[in-house]
């Protein structure tokens, strides 16, 4: 397939072709759109397959689901949990201790769509540098949204939380909420490079915790066959996490991402016309470093 230079990630679609370029992006997007999806049947067609919302739902009137960080600001404001949420936040606990804390921002979180378009108008309007802050601060807004439940005895977090007030909006109303998305999504346009997801917002520095130890990661197994082009740090949301593996054989690093911030979203995979990652599971290296701090990466 011919594809124009000024195309991102051309040399991929060259070589795979545009379904072996956007294969995880696809289906990633599928699976956040159908999710969403299951929660808007109910309230827009009656078809109550799911009740609730990405907090806590009951799938089939039987199987509940609940956000662990919710959960957490309920305990720390005071407030015992029902049975039925502990169930719920048992399994998602489970579920992403396996999988990657941040798969869910990859693959379930509806703002990812918002933050992952204004990523990409950037990149097509070309438009460099803008402020920058630790990656870190999300950590310190998730410490300081627990504060918050604490001394308010409430989850005050949830009623201007853009993760929750998506969904919520689509099916109540949004009113002034869609100038909260809207500015995280002007924010990463004009201000910061993925401002919003991979420096400020404290549900992806909770499930990036859960992350640490999971089961399936991303790997640059192929990293010999590197050309430099650099697409995978463009494509990539958390960049910093992807230098050492691909880049550290001479100093002995593993070629597995075992950031827990990476969040398995498959872009690495797609972009690389040199097929240079893959998903694995975390025992295929044995050599594997402790999941220490992120390297930052060169200015993509
Ligand atoms: S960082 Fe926050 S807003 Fe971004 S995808 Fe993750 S949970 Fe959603
Ligand atoms: S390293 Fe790859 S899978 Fe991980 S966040 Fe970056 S692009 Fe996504």
């Amino acid at each position: 397939m011919k594809v124009p230079a000024n195309i991102f990630a051309a040399d991929a679609i060259h070589t795979k072709g545009w379904w072996g370029a956007h294969r995880w992006l696809v289906l990633r997007r599928i699976t956040q759109l159908s999710i969403l999806a299951l929660f808007l049947l109910g309230p827009w067609f009656g078809w109550w397959l799911v009740k609730g919302n990405l907090n806590y739902s009951l799938t089939l009137g039987t199987l509940p689901l609940a956000d662990p960080l919710v959960m957490l600001q309920s305990l720390v404001s005071g407030h015992i949990p029902e049975r039925n949420a502990i169930i719920g936040v048992t399994i998602v606990l489970l579920f992403y201790l396996l999988v990657g804390g941040r798969s869910y921002c990859a693959w379930v979180c509806p703002m990812n769509i918002v933050t992952d378009a204004a990523s990409a108008l950037r990149r097509k309007l070309d438009i460099r540098g803008g402020g920058d802050m630790p990656r870190q601060t999300r950590y310190w807004i998730l410490a300081l949204i627990l504060i918050w439940a604490a001394t308010t005895g409430g989850i005050v977090w949830e009623l201007v939380n853009p993760v929750s007030l998506l969904p919520r909006g689509l099916i109540f109303g949004m009113g002034a909420g869609w100038m909260l998305i809207a500015g995280i999504f002007l924010f990463d346009l004009f201000v910061m490079k993925r401002g919003w997801c991979g420096h400020l917002c404290p549900v992806g520095a909770f499930y990036s915790l859960l992350g640490r130890w999971s089961l399936v990661r991303v790997s640059a197994t192929k990293r010999e066959d590197c050309n430099n082009c650099l697409d995978c740090f463009v494509a990539c949301p958390e960049q910093q996490v992807i230098r050492m593996p691909l880049k550290g054989a001479s100093k002995g690093a593993s070629p597995m991402i075992v950031s827990s911030n990476c969040t398995n979203c498959g872009r690495c995979i797609d972009v690389c016309a040199k097929d240079v990652f893959t998903f694995v599971p975390r025992l295929a290296h044995s050599d594997l470093p402790s999941p220490s701090a992120d390297i930052q990466p060169p200015h993509a």
